[in-house]
């Protein structure tokens, strides 16, 4: 987590990102800027499903993609139409730390059992479904994969400008990940 850069005021976004949605959102979310008035989205926020987090944003302001983890893997065809229909020339990547995506394997009794107890699932069921999908869905560390997403974002898009980022739950703050 030391790879993180706080935004605290103006001058702590980097100049790639000024005058940019990637700076509108780290103004409004971290600086309090007073929201202004949108007619079309401006952004594409990917971040995770885990319900700790909120993004103090305006309305009609991002398209946002929520996924286990920030993974946008399985996701490109939204990505791909929030750009080309929706207009956006930037992409916000937001991983956050306490991440349940890191680690899928010390939780598979919890999710076999869960299935079996809360949906009704079958044992056999159950394990091979996690089996199946636990690598698909497995981050390993929070910073690394918001990096290497990028990276793989930015050869997939090359005209779209991603930003990574990471959510804290404890202080709910944004901060940019350093990709020195
Ligand atoms: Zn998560």
């Amino acid at each position: 987590m030391n790879r993180l850069f706080p935004i605290s005021e103006l001058a702590d976004i980097p100049s790639e990102y000024r005058n940019t949605p990637i700076a509108l959102l780290l103004e409004y979310h971290n600086l309090s800027r007073p929201f202004q008035t949108y007619a079309q989205a401006q952004l594409l926020v990917g971040m995770c499903m885990d319900n700790r987090k909120h993004l103090h944003m305006p309305d009609n302001f991002a398209f946002i993609i929520r996924s286990g983890g920030a993974n946008l893997r399985y996701s490109e065809f939204k990505v791909s139409y929030a750009i080309s229909v929706g207009g956006v020339r930037h992409i916000a990547l937001i991983g956050h730390n306490h991440c349940g995506m890191v680690n899928l394997i010390a939780r598979k009794d919890a999710f076999v059992e869960g299935l079996i107890e809360t949906a009704g699932w079958d044992r056999e069921r159950a394990e091979e479904h996690f089996v199946h999908f636990a690598p698909m869905f497995e981050i390993g560390n929070e910073v690394d994969f918001i990096l290497s997403e990028t990276k793989r974002l930015r050869l997939r898009y090359p005209k779209i400008t991603i930003a990574p980022m990471i959510y804290k739950v404890e202080d709910n703050r944004l901060y940019l990940v350093s990709e020195k």
